[in-house]
């Protein structure tokens, strides 16, 4: 396809997920061969992907016994498993890898696939919130690159290309505010996990989605700016826009400001972290700003505190933002299985981050070490919260 001739294969981690799925989209519209696919578990959907991209190798990162023995029968020599497989895959010479795992499970893959001086198109915001230092170091060690994924970061990258990074005053994140927008903290006490998955604007997988129910998103989101554009967490704020059109904003020196606009979709960004720098033609989406009109409000921080909680573990720095993570993940995982309420996770969160103390993060093994002992603090609280 025009424009898009030079670009290189692509491997999809997190195949199976709803961004792994979109870029599997975008890569069929590119015609971009798609070398390798990766799930965390051997499912029927991992199956039906793996038929239809015969050429791809399969990894499936994280099987149990009945999975690893189904995957096996069914893919034979195609495929291979565990973590360390993950990583190879991620490591392919020459690709560009699409992470699209959810959880501290894509740190690792992410460093891997820049070690090896690929370019990763990244939607694993956690890659960023668990081990930022680690993956920046990743990236100047082996030459790889960061295109991220993450509709928000995609703006802003949209909106400092040509741009000298000294020139930024501060980023905008826009945040949609998620489906609890305008509730109290006394409201959001008896809220039901249905009703935190009914998000207003986008169509994404079950955590996330909680994670913008309580903001918890837009505070990794804070944190992965951080990591990806140095700035400091003073000169990064968060408005709310319901509309999701507006995806954010950076304020420059002279006080102009720039904002990357669309319907939110995911392809999108998507798509131009592969073809970066270039621009590929997509289907119209009908863009229409006389539709609807476009409002902008401040977070309301008492009734959402995990936003201010992922202020205080970035400027923390260090292991605090993993903790953060990982309490999250368990906190967030325990609210979907109905063993707490709405408002525990963020209470657990703030509990785990008092509780392990921080320290330095160089390396990945570090990360995971802190990711697991949090984990452990967490699924502590969750037990008397619950
Ligand atoms: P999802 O739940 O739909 O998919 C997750 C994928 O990760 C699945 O393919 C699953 O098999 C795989 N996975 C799970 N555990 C794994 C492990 N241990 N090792 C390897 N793979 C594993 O999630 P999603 O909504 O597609 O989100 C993926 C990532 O992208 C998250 O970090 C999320 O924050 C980020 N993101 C998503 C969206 C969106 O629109 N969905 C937008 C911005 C950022
Ligand atoms: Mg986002």
């Amino acid at each position: 396809m025009d424009g898009a001739a030079h670009l290189k294969p692509l491997v999809v981690l997190g195949a199976t997920g709803s961004i792994g799925a979109q870029a599997l989209e975008v890569a069929a519209r590119l015609e971009l061969p798609v070398a390798g696919i990766a799930a965390g578990s051997c499912s029927d959907r991992i199956l039906e992907t793996a038929a239809a991209h015969p050429a791809a190798a399969v990894v499936i990162a994280n099987p149990d016994d009945a999975g690893r023995e189904r995957c096996r029968d069914r893919l034979g020599d195609r495929v291979s498993f565990g973590p360390e497989a993950l990583d190879a895959l991620a490591a392919r010479p020459g690709s560009i890898v699409v992470n699209g795992v959810v959880g501290a499970a894509g740190l690792a893959p992410t460093v891997a696939a820049l070690e090896a001086g690929n370019r990763v198109a990244l939607a694993n915001k956690e890659s960023l919130v668990v081990g930022g230092p680690v993956v920046t170091a990743a990236a100047e060690y082996g030459g790889g690159e960061v295109i991220p994924v993450d509709s928000e970061h995609s703006a802003l990258w949209q909106c400092l290309v040509g741009e000298p990074v000294g020139a930024v005053r501060r980023l905008i994140l826009t945040a949609s505010g998620g489906p609890f927008r305008g509730r109290d903290a006394a409201d959001l006490a008896h809220v039901t996990v249905a009703e935190a998955l009914a998000h207003p604007t986008w169509s994404m997988g079950p955590r996330i989605t909680v994670d913008s129910a309580t903001l918890m998103n837009k505070a990794f989101e804070v944190i992965e700016a951080h990591h990806l554009y140095g700035v400091d967490y003073d000169h990064i704020d968060v408005v709310v826009h319901p509309q999701s059109i507006v995806h954010s904003l950076v304020e420059f020196a002279d006080g102009s400001v720039k904002a990357q606009l669309g319907e939110p979709d995911m392809r999108l960004p998507i798509q131009y972290a592969i073809t970066y720098p270039d621009r590929v033609a997509a289907p119209a989406t009908g863009f229409d700003l006389t539709r609807r009109p476009l409002s902008f409000e401040a977070p309301d921080h008492d009734a959402f505190p995990c936003l201010r909680l992922g202020y205080t573990a970035g400027k923390q720095g260090g292991s605090a933002p993993a903790v953060l993570n990982a309490a999250d993940e368990v906190a967030v995982a325990a609210f979907l299985a109905g063993r707490i309420r709405f408002p525990a996770i963020a209470t657990v969160v703030a509990a785990t981050l008092e509780a392990v103390a921080p320290h330095p993060v160089t390396t990945v093994a570090a990360a995971l070490a802190v990711d697991a002992e949090a984990r452990v603090v967490a699924a502590g609280l969750v037990e008397s919260a619950g």
